[in-house]
């Protein structure tokens, strides 16, 4: 396929995927409390949890009982960590194997989140090490791309991503699942969200590289989120977007009610 050609659309086969970064916010106990209302305020709207999936990303302290809960409730809402270490286990305190976490059945795990690229200084080559051991151990890598307001004034829109794209995936195995978000750093928590129209674009652009680097049909089957600022007011519209298959949602996941609600887009799509 030429650099031009865009990789098919075919959004329909793609199950959408509402994902919430709680980021540090919530103790376990305040977790288990959040976790029971989402699920009843899904429960209360019939939600198909095979049409849209949903999933919270907790932190480390969080997990155990949130799996335990999602366990013993037999809930459909999947679980997520926020970082792993790139390393297998040893000496370096304070990290987090992906193995432990895939023994709290952890489905999917934040890696390259802007708040871990600029707060800690990680590089896309350790994003790639952590997406590897993420994939490495049965879970999903959802690999977090954007640009900075310096970054989007110099360059455009979807050059950052792109790069960042190519140097944190190439270290997963061709073939293993990935979720990719583009999430624009200056939209992140500033209750400014990117346009419907850039969003697609550099999601439409994501999608196009990773044809290149991996194949159309992996290109083709690849969920691509877009991040910054969502809520329930805005989300069908980026969500009605070609290459936009859901959202990673900050803030608005910390309310089970407004979290409920983004997860319930298709009903803002089809105003059915
Ligand atoms: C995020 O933390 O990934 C995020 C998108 O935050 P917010 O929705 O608050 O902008």
């Amino acid at each position: 396929m030429s650099k031009n050609q865009s990789a098919p659309n075919t959004k329909t086969a793609r199950v959408p995927l509402i994902a919430g970064n709680w980021k540090m916010n919530l103790d376990h106990l305040q977790a288990i409390a959040l976790v029971q209302k989402l699920a009843w305020s899904l429960k209360d709207v019939r939600h198909d949890f095979g049409a849209v999936e949903v999933a919270v990303f907790a932190p480390f302290t969080d997990l155990r009982s949130v799996q335990t809960l999602l366990a013993a409730d037999k809930l459909s809402i999947r679980l997520g960590a926020q970082d792993v270490s790139p390393h297998e286990s040893g000496a370096y305190t304070g990290d987090v194997a992906a193995q432990f976490l895939r023994k709290l059945d952890v489905n999917y795990v934040i890696v390259g989140h802007s708040e871990r690229r600029h707060g800690h200084g990680e590089s896309s080559e350790t994003v790639a090490a952590k997406a590897k051991a993420v994939a490495t151990h049965e879970m999903v890598p959802l690999i977090c791309v954007g640009e900075t307001a310096e970054d989007l004034a110099e360059h455009g829109a979807a050059a950052v991503a792109l790069e960042q794209l190519e140097a944190s995936l190439h270290l997963v195995p061709q073939g293993a699942e990935v979720v990719l978000a583009y999430e624009p750093v200056w939209a992140i928590g500033s209750g400014e969200a990117a346009t419907t129209e850039q969003a697609e674009q550099v999601c439409a652009a994501l999608r196009t590289r990773l044809s290149e680097l991996r194949g159309e049909a992996e290109a083709a089957r690849t969920r691509i989120l877009y991040g910054g600022s969502v809520t329930s007011q805005n989300v069908a519209a980026f969500l009605r977007q070609p290459n936009i298959d859901g959202a990673l949602v900050g803030g608005a996941s910390l309310d089970s009610q407004e979290f409920s609600r983004i997860a319930q887009f298709k009903k803002h799509v089809t105003g059915a």
